[in-house]
Formats: C-alpha cells, sequence, structure tokens
C-alpha cells in the first residue's frame, strides 16, 4: 500500500485526502488550525454568507416596489453573525467525519517536510513526531497580503480573516483594493448599509477581467452610493484619517486591506530540501503537480502562476493524486476555469476575454446581450447587466464574460462550450428555456453566429 502525507487540511489538502481513499492509498493529513483551511473558516463561506444576508436585507428594502411593504424591519446582528459561525462549523465538522469515515488519519500540528520521504510534526503540546510516507503533498496555503506603508492590527486597519468574523458591520470603510475580496465587501456592506470607499491603484476595478464587464459592475456599485477612487492609493494612514495619493483624505470607522493573497511556504522546509519556489510560490509541472523533487507535490493557493481559488485547489487534488496512485497524468484545462465575484450583481468569467485576446494578438468575434430586455431578469427587477462571448475570428468559443443576476450559475454553460471548444454555429442551435436569465446566454451567441434575434 503506498503511502501519503499531506500538510494542510484546506481544499486542497483535505480534497486530496478523500480522493486518495478512493485508491490503495494510506492518508495522514496534517492540520495545525483548523480542517476546511481558508475557504471554510475565513473565506469563502463565511464572505458568502455575508453577501447572502446583505442580499436579504436589499429584497426587504425593496420589496415595497412589488407592493409588499414591511414595517418595522430589525436586524439582530448577535443572531446574524451566529448564524455564520453556525454555517462554518457544520461545514467544518461535516469534513472531519467524511475524513474520519473513509479512514484518513488526522494528526493536529505544523508540518515541515525533513527529508523526501518524513513530515515532522510540531504539536501544540510541543511533542514532535516524525511520519514516513512514500509521498508528500504540500497544500498550506495562503493569508492576506500587507502594504508595506500600512501596519494591520485586526483592530482600525483589519483584512477579510478579521472583517467576516465581525459582529455588526462597520459604518464609514475605506476598502483598499477592487479585487474579487474588496468588491465583495464593497457591495455587502453597501447592501447592509455602511458608507463604503473603494480606492484601487488600476485604471478598472477587477483588474485583469474584461474591462466592459468590470465597468458595468461598478457604474452599478457607484449607482447604489459606493464611492471608487480608481488609480489611487493610500499614502498615509493617521488616527481614523486616511490619506489618498490625490491628497484628499477622510476619516474613516475601518479600513479593510484587500490586496491580494500571500503564499504561506515559510517554516515548512522548502529551500532546506531544495524545493523550486518564486516569491514564496512553489513551482511544479503543471501536467502532474509535481514539485522539481518527484514524489513531493504542492496544490492549491501555493502553486506559482495558477488562480487562487478553492474549484482550483479541489481539481489540482484529483490530478495530483491521480497521479500518485495511477502514475499517470490527468492535467487541468486551466484554459476554462470558471471565476466568479459574488457581488449584487455578479460578475462571472470564463477564458479569454476581448481585453486579454489582444493582448495575447488573437483575433476574435465577439457579441454581446444586454439583460434590459430579459423577461425574467425584468421581472425580478435586475435587468441591468450583459453578457458578452468571443470566438477565434472562425473557430471556437474562447472565453465569456457575465455582468448580471445569477452570472455565477449561468457561467458553468459557457465553461462547456470553452473547455469543449464549441463552434458559434454548435452551440447556438441549442434552445433556452423561456423565461430564463440564460435566455441571454442564448441571444449573444445567435449574435456571435451571425444573425442576432431581440
Ligand atoms: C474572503 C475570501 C473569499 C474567498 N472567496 C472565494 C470564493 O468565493 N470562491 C473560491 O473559489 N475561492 C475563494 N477564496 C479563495 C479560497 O479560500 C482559496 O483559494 C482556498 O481556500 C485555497 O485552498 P488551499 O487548500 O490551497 O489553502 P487554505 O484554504 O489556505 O488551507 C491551507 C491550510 O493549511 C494549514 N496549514 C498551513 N501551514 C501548515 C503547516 N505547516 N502544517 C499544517 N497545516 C498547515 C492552514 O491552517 C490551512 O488550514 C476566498 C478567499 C478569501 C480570503
Amino acid at each position: 500500500m503506498k503511502k501519503l502525507t499531506i500538510i494542510g487540511g484546506g481544499p486542497a489538502g483535505y480534497a486530496a485526502a478523500l480522493y486518495a481513499t478512493n485508491f490503495d492509498i494510506e492518508v495522514t493529513l496534517i492540520e495545525s488550525d483548523t480542517l476546511g483551511g481558508t475557504c471554510l473558516n475565513r473565506g469563502c463561506i463565511p464572505a458568502k454568507y455575508w453577501l447572502h444576508v446583505a442580499e436579504l436585507n436589499h429584497e426587504i428594502d425593496t420589496s415595497n416596489e412589488f407592493g409588499i411593504e414591511i414595517k418595522d424591519k430589525k436586524i439582530n446582528w448577535q443572531q446574524t453573525a451566529q448564524k455564520r459561525f453556525d454555517t462554518v462549523n457544520k461545514l467544518v465538522s461535516g469534513i472531519g467525519m467524511l475524513l474520519k469515515s473513509k479512514k484518513v488519519t488526522v494528526v493536529e500540528g505544523w508540518g515541515s517536510i525533513k527529508d523526501k520521504n518524513t513530515v515532522n510534526v510540531k504539536k501544540q503540546d510541543g511533542d514532535e513526531v516524525d511520519i514516513s510516507s512514500d509521498f508528500i503533498l504540500i497544500a498550506t496555503g495562503s493569508k492576506p497580503r500587507e502594504i508595506p506603508n500600512i501596519k494591520v492590527d485586526e483592530k482600525f486597519i483589519i483584512t477579510s480573516d478579521t472583517a467576516l468574523n465581525w459582529e455588526e458591520p462597520p459604518k464609514k470603510v475605506c476598502v483598499i483594493g477592487a479585487g474579487a475580496i474588496g468588491c465583495e465587501f464593497a457591495s455587502l456592506l453597501n447592501d447592509l448599509g455602511s458608507e463604503v470607499t473603494v480606492v484601487e491603484l488600476a485604471k478598472e476595478i477587477l483588474p485583469g477581467l474584461d474591462k466592459r464587464t468590470s465597468g458595468e459592475l461598478r457604474k452599478q456599485l457607484t449607482k447604489r452610493g459606493v464611492d471608487f477612487k480608481l488609480s489611487t492609493s493610500v499614502t498615509e494612514i493617521k488616527d481614523s484619517k486616511v490619506v489618498f495619493s490625490d491628497e484628499e483624505n477622510a476619516e474613516f470607522d475601518c479600513v479593510l486591506v484587500a490586496v491580494g493573497r500571500s503564499p504561506l511556504t515559510e517554516n515548512i522546509g522548502i529551500d532546506q530540501n531544495g524545493i523550486k519556489s518564486t516569491n514564496g510560490y512553489l513551482e511544479v509541472n503543471l501536467e502532474t503537480l509535481q514539485t522539481n523533487v518527484s514524489n513531493i507535490y504542492a496544490l492549491g493557493d501555493i502553486v506559482f502562476g495558477t488562480p487562487q481559488l478553492a474549484h482550483v485547489a479541489f481539481a489540482e487534488a484529483i490530478s495530483a493524486v491521480t497521479h500518485i496512485a495511477t502514475g499517470k497524468s490527468s492535467p487541468i484545462n486551466y484554459k476554462a476555469i470558471p471565476y466568479v465575484v459574488y457581488t449584487r450583481p455578479e460578475l462571472a468569467e470564463v477564458g479569454i476575454n476581448s481585453d486579454t485576446a489582444k493582448e495575447q494578438g488573437i483575433d476574435i468575434k465577439q457579441a454581446q446581450h444586454s439583460f434590459a430586455g430579459i423577461g425574467r431578469a425584468l421581472i425580478q427587477n435586475q435587468n441591468q447587466g450583459i453578457v458578452k462571448v468571443y470566438s477565434e475570428e472562425d473557430g471556437p468559443i474562447i472565453g465569456a464574460s457575465v455582468c448580471g443576476p445569477a452570472a455565477g450559475e449561468m457561467i458553468h454553460e459557457l465553461m462547456y462550450m470553452v473547455g469543449w471548444e464549441a463552434l458559434p454555429s454548435e452551440a447556438s442551435e441549442f434552445i433556452h428555456a423561456h423565461p430564463t436569465l440564460s435566455e441571454a446566454i442564448g441571444e449573444s451567441l445567435l449574435s456571435l453566429n451571425g444573425r442576432g434575434l431581440h
């Protein structure tokens, strides 16, 4: 029986442990904190919980537009915060039970690689144990990135780690960074009644995503009252005053730093064992997820050059374990990974967008359709936004961007088209149910194929 030791029990590590039990592999999983990692405890799940509460609050506040009057709305913040912990705890204990039922040995403590077949674990009580195995998988994840001139104290200047534990959101917040995490916080805080300013160094929010679609989201958030300061940075924070590079300044109750994530690869034996890294990210063969030390694999947020997303971590877990178990590679299609920003409205993208196509010198055809005339969107009072689809000039669909209601669900239809390299003529043959939001995709595909309908 092969033996596998995994360091880190987040989405990459726990998924690898679970998937390995499909094969004849004895698995030990080491976790220094709480199973579920960033995603369950400090990321995806609590963030989406707060976004759901925010959307619910918005729905209630606007229900009078449908003739439903709700008087004396009150938010019991303590109960709201408690349900967030209950939701997370349910998922975390579910992972623990699943690992136990599949006979994965979970060891609590700090894992570090001693040599290519041994992991040392330092437990909280000071005890140490060495675990030997044929294979080692590193899945130690990431932490919030900090900015040199701004010292996070997790009181006034905080990161998402603390923000998601809020009992009650602050009234006036400055969010530094308009990436996915910054935009999600801006959207949810605005829906919960906070005053929000977002500072972003780039010219548009969500750098790297399609500018037209990101611009659409920015316009909608601006209309709701979010103040965006683009091409701007924070030069100084003095007590509660934030000074911006345009020389303006303002007082806030809280500053939330959301400028990306750094890999957690210190003190785990990387350099001592000659494992190659770039700026702390581990270099791997993307076909197999092996590092340059062939029986040591790396997955998830610590991998150099791949998106830091939970579903990428899951996919990498499957790919690496398949290689360990069978010796055959099972590469991930990194070109068809859905990317979702869970704002209101959502923004989602897959594949190449029109800006990246231009940068890469790819000639594309593109078509778009607005949600303005989509019946279902109008019924829901959410008829702002667009679907954009892109194909090679005379070839398959290579990408799509959606800003609108349920974009995060709709993107999966487009993911299959990109993954299976569907031609616009093939994809536009299929019929979308009426009335659905997905009709906006059907309409844009008809246009991409040269003959639009509405
Ligand atoms: C606010 C926020 C919202 C997010 N929302 C989304 C989203 O909606 N969708 C999405 O796909 N992604 C989202 N992400 C990103 C997602 O959380 C990460 O991509 C994902 O958690 C990465 O999984 P991982 O297993 O690589 O690392 P992690 O989840 O960080 O897990 C690593 C684990 O390893 C443990 N560990 C570290 N070092 C050691 C050691 N030496 N010994 C033992 N254990 C160790 C840590 O304690 C941790 O539990 C979000 C992140 C944040 C911060």
